[in-house]
């Protein structure tokens, strides 16, 4: 289904156009025409599936109809800054050409500019918890126009970490307006929180699930190597000197980020690290960097593993499992997206094995398990095999 099969303002369409989005992907046919509708929905939709446009799209066209100006009218909450950026990204280029403005709030950003930016009455807000509630304590904005409440990857903004801050925003702007429609998106869904959600949801709320689709299984090839711990590390080096590949490798903890950095840079790789211990300005820096190719490795906290979007990235290496399963979803969804192929790889300790299996039967993952304690002993290995190995099915 075309886009201009929607009757969208023409200045939108002319805007989708321009970002060469000639067919709507699943998502987008069954989201955009539900939220236009002026229903609440709760999404989960594979990762890189055109998830940001299929809730920008229907409150781009409706807010540029909206006669009520110099107000906000859409509060768009993320869990990560990098995230904050790329939505505003995205924003700006659906919207260019109408009046409607967006603000974005978060750390790491000088307090006064973004006090002036609000003042400017932005329609729309997009926003990291922490630096958006300090503001509304300051009665900086109004929400009694709110049209749109938006919560992008729901499952993490519902988590233990944001859920009292999510709660509170939303029973604040409640209390100026009911007249809003929320929508919640996310990758993965657990029960609890597809249960915590419909507090948020008018009854009439519609759900789409589209899971079946599971295009990330077809579209990522997926490896896990397991190995002893004393291992892993040279797996990964060899790993990454073999594939020369655009890369992104998580690390579990903010410490091992920097040393991973140090390790590949002696590849004589261009590579850099970031993690929430870095400024903002430096973190806004490297995804710049990586995403115009100046860069060929990226290591990474989980920071990254949400909604990221990089262009022709190749591969995905995990060291480690992530602590809770459905992160691992989301860390190789930053391959095979927009129906593109990518690769994954995942290297775990003996000791991981159990959480492995669990993860292989939760997400059904049709993913080669290599076992071979000494896999990566530097000394007499055929070395040059391992691209084989690992690679052929
Ligand atoms: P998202 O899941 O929103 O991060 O989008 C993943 C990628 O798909 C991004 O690079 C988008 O630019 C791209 N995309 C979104 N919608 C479409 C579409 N209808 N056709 C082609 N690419 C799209």
């Amino acid at each position: 289904m075309k886009f201009r099969d929607l009757e969208l303002e023409k200045q939108l369409l002319d805007n989708i156009d321009n970002l060469r989005y000639s067919e709507m992907t699943k998502i987008q046919e069954s989201v955009i025409p539900v939220v236009l509708n002026g229903n609440d929905v709760l999404v989960k939709a594979q990762t890189g599936s055109g998830k940001t446009a299929s809730y920008l799209v229907p409150i781009i066209n409706s807010l540029s109809q909206s006669k009520t100006r110099n107000t906000i009218k859409a509060v768009i909450l993320v869990p990560t800054r990098d995230l904050v950026n790329q939505v505003y990204d995205s924003f700006e280029k659906l919207s260019v050409g109408t009046d409607l403005t967006a603000c974005k709030i978060m750390g790491g950003i000088d307090k006064q500019t973004q006090k002036d930016e609000i003042k400017e009455r932005p329609d729309i807000i997009i926003a990291v918890t922490g630096r958006f509630k300090e503001f509304m304590s300051i009665d900086l904005m109004s929400f009694k126009n709110v049209e749109f409440f938006v919560l992008d990857e729901v499952d993490k903004m519902l988590d233990l970490g944001f859920r009292s801050d999510i709660l509170f925003i939303f029973q604040e702007i409640k209390k100026q307006t009911y007249n809003f429609n929320t929508l919640m998106l996310s990758a993965t869904l657990p029960n609890n929180i597809m249960e915590l959600s419909t507090n948020f949801l008018k009854e009439d709320y519609v759900k789409i699930d589209l899971e079946e689709e599971m295009v990330i299984n077809d579209l990522v090839q997926q490896k896990f190597l397991v190995m002893h711990k004393s291992h892993t590390l040279t797996a990964l080096l060899k790993l990454v000197r073999e594939n020369n590949v655009r890369t992104i490798i998580f690390a579990n903890q903010i410490q091992q980020c920097s040393k991973i950095e140090s390790l590949i840079r002696y590849l004589g790789v261009a590579v850099a690290s970031i993690n929430g211990d870095r400024t903002q300005s430096y973190r806004d820096n490297v995804i710049k960097d990586f995403k115009d190719n100046r860069l060929s490795v990226l290591v990474a906290t989980d920071l990254l593993s949400r909604g990221i979007d990089i262009k022709d990235l190749d591969l995905v290496i995990n060291l480690g499992l992530p602590e809770q399963l459905e992160t691992y979803m989301h860390r190789i969804g930053r391959v095979g997206r927009a129906k593109t192929a990518g690769r994954a790889v995942t290297i775990c300790t003996l000791e991981e094995k159990e959480k492995l299996n669990k993860l292989v039967e939760t997400y059904h993952l049709k993913a080669k398990i290599i076992e071979k304690e000494s896999w990566a002993k530097p000394a007499n290995e055929n070395v040059k095999g391992i691209n084989n190995l690992y690679y052929n099915k």
